[in-house]
């Protein structure tokens, strides 16, 4: 046993924790466990703005907004309920447990596998392989909720092309970039004055 303080890799954030896993970045998978649920139903009112407790389905449908759509996914089976099944199929396939029970609808799936998961996230913190990937997966899609329910919108990335060759990806705010290609550091103004590159560049 050493006596100095041992520093590791904080499993969700892989920067060094002194702790097994960082108290902040545990809570923040496990708040965003506990909000999915209610983020689910919240998401039908955005798919319906102005049309909520309206019982009658005929009527002009206009043409969906894609901020619609982006919601319709994150509804159907496959959507929330499928970022959260197929992780708690992993989390009882690791452990060795039975099958994921059969809850019923999809609603009942998402509010099940994120219940599961949070009595789960101390043991999957401290022992599973992809305990990032799953916190990283579950910060992103209650992330994509949040913002279509919020109407916030994602920030504006605008690509703009690297003497290299690279095609850098900047918000209109970002302080500075690092060319991944040559290395080149940029400022914000300095970023801001390169070319913009072609939309379907890569
Ligand atoms: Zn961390
Ligand atoms: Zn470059």
């Amino acid at each position: 046993m050493m006596e100095t303080p041992q520093f590791w890799p904080c499993p969700l954030c892989l920067k060094p924790s002194r702790d097994a896993v960082h108290p902040s970045c545990r809570q923040h998978v496990f708040e965003d466990l506990a909000a999915l649920p209610n983020l689910y139903r919240q998401l039908a009112d955005a798919l319906e703005p102005g049309r909520r407790g309206d019982q009658g389905r005929g009527g002009t449908r206009t043409a969906p907004l894609p901020c619609s759509l982006e919601a319709l996914d994150l509804r159907a089976r496959g959507g929330i309920q499928g970022v959260l099944t197929s992780w708690e199929d992993d989390v009882r396939d690791t452990l060795g447990w039975e099958d994921r029970p059969f809850r019923g609808s999809i609603e009942q799936d998402v509010d099940g596998s994120a219940a599961f998961l949070q009595t789960q996230l101390a043991w999957i913190c401290d022992s599973h392989p992809a305990a990032k990937e799953l916190a990283d997966e579950i910060r992103q899609i209650a992330g994509q909720a949040r913002r279509l329910i919020t109407g916030e919108r994602a920030p504006i990335r605008v690509p703009v092309a690297c003497p290299c060759g690279r095609v850098l990806r900047v918000t209109l705010d970002t302080p500075g970039e690092r060319c991944p290609g040559c290395e080149t550091q940029y400022g914000h103004r300095e970023v801001l004055q390169l070319p913009m590159a072609a939309r379907s560049a890569a």
